[in-house]
């Protein structure tokens, strides 16, 4: 079986609905894997989308703005359709406002599922790996701002940024242990999260300018790498945050 096979494989994708999400779980289901979609919103075009590639999924409905209903989702989708062997924290928001008024809902709403959750799926799943004696992979959703500052996104520059590290960290725990860690930082996304920035003629421009690949990514640009960091062909990858940015780091 080739090394980039997800054969017999099953992943928890959060915020698998539209977005990065959807095209990650298409992905990964293309390449053999059982993908259960979460997220509170219908799974019906994800699903449809998996079918289309004769592939396998089930969606399973859940908040994730908070850790209880994080976890609960996790525990359900395990006790539901059995052993998740990759967790990919996906779902995530963004809230803008200029720092001299930013507010502390937008820096909690953020932080909360961005980073929080994110932490306590990881220690839900590596704990189930963990008692089943099993390998695993977490892949984390990072950004552009794990690396860099941004502007008028201080809860979600803080977030992602910490994601970045937390990869470090869970990956220094948990390698021994056969869990890889790893998060993928996509440049920009045409998504819902990015529709204000493609709005505003100037600042699009502007971003386009500044990408070597000189277009805006497709959420389908983004999987590839989530999938590569899933399979075995990555079992020796761990800690590292991956760009998936046309280039825009290197300029
Ligand atoms: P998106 O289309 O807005 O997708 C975000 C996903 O998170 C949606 O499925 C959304 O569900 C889900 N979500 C948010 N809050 C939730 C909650 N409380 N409970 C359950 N699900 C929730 O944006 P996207 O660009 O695909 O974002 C996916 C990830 O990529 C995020 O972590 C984002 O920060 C990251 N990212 C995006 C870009 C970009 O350029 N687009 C760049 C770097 C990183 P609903 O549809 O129900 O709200």
């Amino acid at each position: 079986m080739s090394s980039f096979s997800l054969n017999g494989r099953r992943a928890f994708v959060s915020g698998a609905n539209t977005g990065i999400g959807q095209a990650i779980a298409v992905d990964l289901a293309q390449h053999g894997c059982h993908v259960i979609v979460v997220g509170r919103s219908s799974m019906a075009d994800t699903l449809a989308a998996v079918r289309a590639v004769g592939g396998k999924a089930d969606p399973l409905e859940a908040d994730l703005g908070t850790v209880s209903g994080a976890t609960a989702a996790f525990e359900a989708a395990v006790q539901r359709f059995g052993p998740i062997d990759t967790l990919i924290n996906n779902a995530g928001i963004i809230r803008r406002a200029d720092s001299l008024v930013f507010t502390e809902e937008d820096w909690d709403a953020v932080m909360d599922i961005n980073l929080k959750v994110v932490f306590f799926l990881s220690q839900a799943f590596a704990r189930a790996r963990t008692v089943a004696g099993q390998a695993g992979s977490i892949i984390n959703i990072a950004s552009l701002l794990s690396f860099q500052g941004g502007i008028r996104v201080p809860s979600y520059t803080a977030s992602k940024s910490g994601v970045a590290g937390l990869t470090k960290l869970l990956s220094n725990e948990w390698a021994a242990r056969g869990i890889t860690v790893n998060a993928v930082a996509p440049g920009y996304v045409v998504t819902n999260n990015t529709e204000a920035l493609r709005e505003d003629a100037a600042r699009n421009q502007a971003i386009l300018d500044r990408i070597p690949a000189g277009r805006w990514a497709e959420p389908s640009d983004i999987a590839g790498a989530v999938t590569f960091l899933a399979s075995p062909a990555a079992r020796y990858v761990t800690g590292i945050t991956l760009p998936v940015d046309g280039g825009w780091l290197g300029r």
